[in-house]
C-alpha cells in the first residue's frame, strides 16, 4: 500500500476515558476528563494526579451570568 501515515484509530468514548492533548508548539498538555473538565498542565505528573482525582477540582469553571436585567432606561429630564 502507500507509505503514508496511517489514519488515527477512532477515538474512544465513555465514562472513564481521559484525553490528553499535546498543545502543539508548547510544552503544555491539555487534559480532558470524561466529565468534560479541561485543564492545561506543564507537568504530566500533576496532570494525571488531577485526572485521577476526579471529581476533585473538576467543577466546571464558573461563568459569570450575564446581568439579568438591562440597565434602567433613562428618562429624559424634565424641561
Ligand atoms: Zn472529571
Amino acid at each position: 500500500m502507500s507509505g503514508g501515515i496511517p489514519e488515527a484509530p477512532p477515538v474512544l468514548g465513555g465514562d472513564r476515558v481521559y484525553r490528553i492533548h499535546w498543545v502543539l508548539g508548547t510544552d503544555r498538555l491539555r487534559a480532558v476528563c470524561h466529565c468534560g473538565s479541561e485543564r492545561i498542565f506543564e507537568d504530566p505528573v500533576e496532570l494525571w494526579e488531577w485526572l485521577l482525582a476526579h471529581p476533585d477540582g473538576h467543577e466546571p469553571a464558573a461563568v459569570p451570568a450575564p446581568s439579568p436585567e438591562p440597565a434602567p432606561a433613562r428618562e429624559p429630564a424634565p424641561a
